[in-house]
């Protein structure tokens, strides 16, 4: 019996280790629009360090302010970002992905801005310049105020972040076909998160980069070592396709999800974490989303609407 009793034990604490949170994910902004308080970015870390890397910065200041009264942090947002956020991937360029860091930028000092070419060639022609704004970067038109270093990335090309200590793999995504966007595969030791920018289906952007995508973490997720896929899911399913801009409903995102199972198997994305980012605000367009999601998830996903200022943890 005494036996039976230890075997249990081991067995628990065998499980528990297996399952134990490895990611910290504080969203700042969760929408896509409207609502420029609350626009996409999540501050992700590993649950063993203090150090995070943004996912997108289209809301920083706004979000930790919430995160703040909400005792969820205890620093006011300026020091947090100084002391807490030393590297910012950037999606895609678009304002509703960028502007938190652009606004932010004279009180930042030392960053290192991350993006795929096409983002970073924006951010250097268009928004650190001394037509718009100031040059805050290292890059680009003089004089430069270098606040931030201009880091690109290579497509599917790993990088370390030393400060945090997580690995981010950037995949090109189609965003509004010729335009494009990024997902990021971060990595804390064995364990992943998948964070995706805007991305329309691949059916109609004629593409193949989310499969591309699924390809690449179908290993991953049969291993149980994907924790969590943040995706966007703008638009209710009311939302014609030739009107989609590069977005996804309820329906096309469980399209996605075929291919994946495909890949995967159906029975691999059973519990999935699946976190909904970027919902467009607009209406009742928020609710209805998430009843289309829940009211037909036939891979029995784990839905997640995330809050500004409240973290998850995978
Ligand atoms: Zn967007
Ligand atoms: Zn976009």
């Amino acid at each position: 019996m005494k036996i039976f009793r230890h075997f249990l034990l081991i067995l628990l604490l065998f499980a528990e280790n297996s399952f134990a949170q490895t990611f910290e994910v504080l969203p700042l902004g969760v929408y896509g629009g409207l609502n420029e308080a609350n626009i996409s970015s999540y501050l992700v870390k590993s649950t063993s360090s203090d150090q995070y890397i943004a996912m997108d910065a289209g809301t920083l200041y706004a979000g930790l302010v919430k995160a703040k009264m909400l005792q969820n942090i205890s620093l006011n947002p300026t020091d947090f970002l100084q002391h807490h956020v030393q590297s910012y991937f950037i999606s895609h360029p678009h304002l509703d992905h960028i502007s938190g860091l652009i606004l932010n930028a004279p009180s930042l000092k030392n960053k290192t801005i991350y993006g795929l070419q096409f983002t970073t060639d924006a951010i250097v022609k268009h928004y650190f310049s001394w037509d718009t704004w100031a040059n805050f970067g290292d890059e680009g038109e003089k004089p430069q105020l270098k606040n931030f270093h201009i880091a690109t990335l290579q497509n599917e090309q790993p990088i370390q972040d030393s400060i945090s200590n997580l690995k981010i793999t950037p995949f090109i995504l189609s965003h509004a076909s010729p335009h494009h966007s990024t997902a990021f595969l971060i990595q804390n030791k064995d364990t992943y998160i998948l964070y995706f920018g805007d991305t329309g289906p691949d059916r109609i952007e004629k593409s193949t980069h989310l499969e591309n995508v699924w390809k690449y973490v179908a290993p991953l997720i049969k291993k149980k070592q994907l924790k969590a896929v943040f995706i966007e899911t703008s638009f209710p399913n009311s939302q014609p396709d030739k009107l989609l801009f590069g977005h996804l409903t309820p329906s096309w995102l469980n399209k996605e999800f075929t291919t994946l199972a495909n890949y995967t198997g159906k029975k691999a994305l059973k519990n999935l974490s699946i976190v909904i980012t970027h919902i467009k605000p607009e209406g009742d367009h928020e609710n209805t989303i998430k009843n289309e999601l829940k009211a037909k998830n036939p891979f029995h996903l784990k839905w997640i609407f995330p809050k500004q200022g409240v973290p998850l943890y995978f």
